[in-house]
């Protein structure tokens, strides 16, 4: 079994995990809140270390992540357990259980599918990558040292000693801000806001980074909300590109399906703040990057297919504005 990093031992054979501000207090025998890191006669422990559910290779869209190296495929891998508890969880499968199939993969074995593949890169998605970070930094290691790209997609929920090592070893991440309300991280997700504020600011302008946040109504659709979290992230960056998810009934939420035209009307709060603001899930609306000079579009997205038709190596093909995108020169 592999052992962890970052934690620390308390009196009484008990181990407190320092990764997540869940710092979990973790008796001997037993697991913490996210069931991948154990307590194993005084030693944390990796039962799950390199036990992958999925692995495919995704359009980079897919994450999303639509300003770093448009068009491209992924390869994508996906662990168990996670660090909240999300009712609406649309991967509760892997993140709520460990019981879900999965099967070992080692770091190197990971990066020689990335190569074989021909992705550029290796993305940590699907459930919650963080709370496997020796793994997750392992890979992303020997990935680097191969010439490959490395995205983080994640729940942003990790202290700021590993926060650090974790950037360091990433090249772009898309980080997911549930609400802006922290009563609805304790009480919805058993987590908590103020944390993954932190990260976000710790990445932005670090390394690339899109945020998400997935509308749930009565939940977090509140206009107020809206300008609060564009607000924020536009103190950071006008520039990050922003995405509003539609949520839709899953787990063991049952609340009916975020309305096309709530997610439009909170788009336009947001755009007050923000020049790239994009709608998720929401069937035919665009998803077009449109050049913030002149107007016309250099990243034209139907669905997964994407036209880079738009652009002329860095820069707009009927302008010649640089266009706000990685990973096209
Ligand atoms: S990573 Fe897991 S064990 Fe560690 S503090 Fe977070 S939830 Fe607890």
């Amino acid at each position: 079994m592999s052992k962890a990093q970052f934690y620390s031992r308390k009196p009484g054979n008990i181990l407190l995990c320092e990764l997540c501000p869940n710092n979990c207090r973790i008796e001997s025998g037993d697991s913490g809140i996210c069931q991948v890191r154990k307590n194993n006669a005084g030693i944390l422990s990796l039962p799950y270390y390199g036990m992958c559910t999925a692995i495919a290779l995704d359009p980079i869209e897919k994450k999303p992540l639509y300003h770093f190296y448009p068009g491209k495929n992924i390869l994508s891998v996906g662990f168990l357990g996670c660090s909240f508890k999300c009712p609406f969880c649309q991967n509760f499968a892997i993140s709520q259980s460990v019981s879900t199939h999965a099967r070992p993969v080692s770091p190197q074995n990971l990066v020689d599918m990335a190569l074989k593949e021909q992705s550029f890169a290796i993305a940590y998605t699907y459930s919650e990558p963080i709370v496997h970070l020796e793994y997750v930094l392992d890979t992303a290691s020997i990935a680097r040292a191969k010439g490959l790209k490395n995205v983080l997609v994640s729940n942003g929920y990790v202290n700021p000693k590993p926060a650090e090592e974790l950037l360091s070893a990433m090249d772009a991440a898309n980080i997911d801000l549930k609400s802006f309300n922290p009563d609805f991280y304790k009480e919805e997700i058993k987590g908590k806001l103020a944390p993954v504020k932190k990260f976000i600011e710790m990445a932005a302008g670090r390394i690339h980074l899109e945020v998400t946040t997935l509308i749930i109504p009565g939940k977090n659709d509140s206009v107020r909300e809206m300008e609060e979290i564009a607000q924020f992230l536009a103190s950071l960056d006008k520039n990050m590109p922003f995405h509003l998810s539609c949520y839709y009934p899953t787990y063991k939420y049952d609340i009916a399906a975020t309305p096309v035209y709530s997610v439009k009307k909170l788009a336009d709060v947001a755009r007050k703040y923000l020049t790239y603001v994009y709608i998720g899930n929401a069937g035919g609306e665009s998803t077009d990057t449109l050049c913030i000079s002149c107007g016309s579009v250099l990243v034209g997205r139907r669905g997964y297919t994407v036209s880079l038709d738009g652009i002329q190596g860095k820069n707009c093909r009927k302008c010649g504005a640089v266009a706000p995108v990685a990973g096209l020169d």
